[in-house]
């Protein structure tokens, strides 16, 4: 990167000007990362969160609200100096409304959505397109791409950041090819250069992982800088956190846990030939199975029928127990390697008796690591409307750590 050109003479002024605006960079992404987990903010606020001084803050806020980022929001009587002084209000700094914009495409089974944000979080825009039964992947993300091109033709694209696409499944985010997405069928999918025609950044990557990011960076969030997420619907899955940064590793693999042993597992044959992988015992579809195979279950129901319904079946109930006891081990065991601040296990888990039991049996199996932590275990839904929230978060990650990218006045 920093290699000598041949033929410039003097190359220390260049450098010099790419340091200082490396450090102009490096101190948006700061303020527009606080902002974001902690805001709004006034500018004094920004000074002590992000260690910057009054001077940088304030010509930095001016250049954000020249560009449209940020706006001021209405003072706040609370913030006036203390009693007895007639200080100045101090003005909070928030994203502007509709300043700048995100696209998430979430790709699932059964249809593509597509919603588009502002960084205040706000909705601006939304599509489903219902997947035809028997199409080919490409026909399939071809509607996909057309759907979001129709959204896109609704907003601003000048102050369109970038698209995240999210899908069940091993994601190469590098390559931004779905590598296999069990439940779609699909394998090799290049979906990078499916949504490049549409003239944005294009990121992509697994549900699970977006989900991690979400969480990482919804304003307010309760989980810490390094977290674990489970993720158990069709498949399941993992995503890590680390010091605020999602850990991917070489190709699609970190996180990949479909193939995990379970012990004390029913005998299940997985599809890489192994008996007992976690996938093949604890996803809905497998739990649909154990249903059928025990007449649990009628025929015609579809996989996810045995989680949302017959709550009051003794056999349907001591089925999802046993499955939140499998949850448990495996998060209990991933708990004891990464000591995480935060697990999140996500998904339509059952009862909440079954989610307490999964609870109890990940904090036995990891009494030691958890100590006096045992509320860093946290379950959520996650239901369908949070999966273009989540795609967004791959872009607003990218945003969020290298905003002089996006945003040529800060270069
Ligand atoms: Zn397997």
């Amino acid at each position: 990167m920093t290699a000598t050109v041949p033929g410039v003479a003097s190359p220390t002024d260049s450098v010099t000007a790419r340091s200082t605006a490396s450090a102009g960079a490096n101190s948006a992404a700061a303020l527009l990362t606080d902002l974001q987990r902690l805001g709004p903010l006034a500018r004094k606020q920004l000074c002590r969160t992000t260690g910057l001084s009054f001077t940088t803050v304030t010509r930095m806020c001016a250049s954000l609200i020249e560009i449209g980022v940020l706006a001021e929001l209405e003072p706040r009587p609370s913030e006036r100096t203390g009693p007895g002084r007639a200080g100045r209000p101090e003005i909070p700094l928030d994203f502007a409304a509709g300043g700048r914009l995100l696209v998430g495409v979430h790709i699932r089974p059964w249809s593509t959505t597509c919603t588009v944000f502002d960084l205040t979080a706000a909705e601006l825009s939304h599509a489903e397109y219902v997947h035809p039964a028997g199409a080919s992947p490409g026909e399939l993300l071809a509607a996909g791409v057309a759907m979001t091109a129709d959204v896109l033709s609704t907003v601003d694209i000048s102050r369109t950041l970038g698209i995240g696409v999210s899908i069940g499944g091993l994601v190469d985010h590098d390559r931004r090819v779905s590598v296999e997405s069990p439940m779609l069928g699909w394998r090799e999918v290049d979906l990078g250069a499916a949504f490049d025609p549409l003239g944005l950044a294009v990121h992509v990557d697994s549900s699970v992982r977006c989900l991690a990011l979400d969480q990482l960076w919804r304003r307010g969030s309760q989980v810490g800088d390094t977290s674990l997420t489970l993720f158990v619907s069709e498949i399941v899955g993992a995503a890590i956190i680390v010091d605020r940064r999602l850990r991917r590793g070489p190709g699609a693999s970190a996180g990949n846990i479909l193939h995990f042993p379970v012990h004390d597992g029913p005998g299940t044959v997985c599809s890489c030939g192994r008996r007992n992988c976690l996938s093949a015992v604890v996803s809905n579809p497998a739990l649909y199975d154990q249903a059928l195979a025990v007449g649990a279950a009628p025929p015609d129901t579809q996989w996810h029928t045995p989680v949302y319904k017959y709550q009051d079946n003794p056999v349907m109930a001591a089925l999802r127990r046993r499955r939140a006891g499998w949850l448990g081990e495996a998060a209990g065991t991933l708990i004891e390697l990464l000591n995480p601040d935060t697990t999140v296990i996500a998904g339509h888990l059952g009862t909440q008796d079954d989610i307490d039991h999964m609870f109890a049996v990940a904090r036995s199996r990891c009494s030691t690591t958890l100590g006096a932590r045992p509320t860093s275990v946290l379950h959520r839904e996650a239901g369908a409307d949070v999966w273009d929230r989540a795609s967004v978060s791959l872009v607003l990650d990218d945003y969020l750590r290298h905003p002089a990218r996006y945003e040529p006045a800060l270069a």
